[in-house]
């Protein structure tokens, strides 16, 4: 009998874990994604956990003791640089290229097809397979879809009619540089763990990665929270040409007048330390902050995971270790229903859309001490005003977002 066949729309995170899975559970495999350079170019810090490692062994991906730098211990202090909180706790710091390339080196080479940019999908049903169209007239069957092609993805939008993500009031900029670049002071007080400091609407955290998988010297990755109504927004998504880039302005793109107020800010009434970070990183990423939510995560033989499917603000920590779970639990479910890919993916919704709402709801509690906004989440803005709360509370894992 011939194996079931399943494409995987886009080749990230969310879709290396899907491909991964899918192909060691016996399916035929391809991905298919539009990037025509390799994604691992992305330099940024991701915290890990350790359902997220459970869910790379499973996916097959030999990490061993390389994932990234371990920390011991949150700290929050002040712009004068006192300490105003601590919590010794164990995690590892990982970094988004070197997770990726071990899904990548996990995953046959010939399965994975770049410069693949998918243009439509019909869905199918229990009769006909679903059929994928890419740019270029290439049309390709299959018994299984799965989507994870991130938060502007295409079948989310069309097959899903899922509303529009929610600017969540907050943009987040994003730095790295070399720790041993920093003064020797900034060095010792930065090197260990996970730091935080805050002002109101603004909060900034730091920790040490490992940039690439060919590089190896520690750096200290930053993100910086800043809360930005919808004016100042257009401003920071606007280039030099006046040309707005609505879905995310590429760091190269940014006003060079915004990167210079931006550090004048930081100088004004940030620690130096992180003002150097700022000074010294050779780039910086802006991300504006949004909450995504999806009633069903299923349509016929087409699953939605990761970001495509829910979007959580950042504090979290764990979109990756969602969109490992998403992979994972769509695995499981197949697997359990065998012969059966319409009604795996009913349960799969289900049991994935309650834990999309779960994370949502956390992260967006923690947000609110950035956004600062009225009605339910004000209780939950002065919670996390107190510093120490937020050390407790950031990039923890919770229960059953991994599905190991
Ligand atoms: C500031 C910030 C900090 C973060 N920190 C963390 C952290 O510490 N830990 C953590 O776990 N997560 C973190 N995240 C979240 C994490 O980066 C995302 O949740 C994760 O990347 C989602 O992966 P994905 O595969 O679902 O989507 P994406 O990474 O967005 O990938 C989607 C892919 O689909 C491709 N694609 C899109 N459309 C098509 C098409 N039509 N045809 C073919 N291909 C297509 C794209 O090119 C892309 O490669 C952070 C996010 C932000 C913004």
């Amino acid at each position: 009998m011939s194996k079931p066949r399943a494409l995987i729309i886009g080749g990230s995170m969310g879709g290396l874990f899907a491909a991964n899975l899918l192909h060691r559970a016996g399916w035929q495999v391809q991905v298919l994604e539009k990037s025509t350079t390799p994604l691992t170019s992305r330099g940024t810090g991701i915290a890990t956990h350790a359902g997220l490692m459970k869910v790379m062994e499973l996916a097959g991906a030999r990490f061993g003791e390389a994932l990234g730098t371990p920390i011991n211990t949150r700290k929050a202090f002040d712009a004068s640089g006192n300490i105003l909180a601590q919590l010794d706790t164990q995690q590892v710091m990982a970094s988004w290229s070197r997770l990726l390339s071990f899904l990548l080196e996990a995953l046959p080479s010939d399965l994975y097809r770049m410069g693949k940019m998918v243009t439509s999908i019909e869905a199918g049903d229990a009769k006909n397979k679903a059929i994928v169209r890419l740019a270029g007239d290439e049309s390709i069957e299959a018994d299984l879809v799965v989507a994870a092609d991130g938060y502007r993805s295409w079948s989310r939008h069309h097959l899903f009619n899922a509303p529009a993500p929610e600017y969540a009031g907050y943009v987040a900029w994003r730095a790295m540089a070399p720790l041993a670049r920093l003064d020797k002071a900034y060095q010792d007080l930065l090197h260990d763990g996970m730091m935080v400091s805050q002002l109101p609407g603004d909060q900034i955290l730091g920790y040490p990665v490992m940039p690439s998988d060919n590089n190896n010297d520690v750096h200290i990755n930053i993100v910086w929270y800043r809360k930005t109504n919808t004016d100042a927004l257009k401003i920071l998504l606007t280039d030099a040409q006046g040309v707005q880039h609505s879905d995310g302005i590429a760091p190269k793109l940014i006003h060079p007048q915004v990167l210079q107020n931006l550090k004048q800010q930081a100088a004004d009434t940030l620690h130096p330390a992180w003002t150097q970070i700022i000074q010294l990183a050779p780039e910086l990423f802006m991300q504006p902050i949004y909450d995504s939510v999806t009633t069903s995560m299923a349509q016929s033989r087409v699953a939605l995971i990761g970001d495509a499917a829910f979007i959580s603000r950042p504090h979290i920590g764990q979109g990756v270790t969602k969109a490992a779970g998403d992979a994972l639990c769509l695995v499981k479910c197949l697997q359990s229903n065998t012969n059966d890919v319409l009604n795996a993916l009913q349960i799969f919704s289900k049991e994935r859309v309650a834990v999309g709402h779960q994370v949502i709801q956390y992260a967006q509690r923690l947000g609110s001490v950035i956004s600062q906004p009225g009605g339910e989440l004000a209780s939950w803005s002065q919670l996390y005003s107190n510093v120490a709360n937020v050390l407790r509370d950031t990039a923890v894992e919770l229960d059953g977002v991994a599905c190991v």
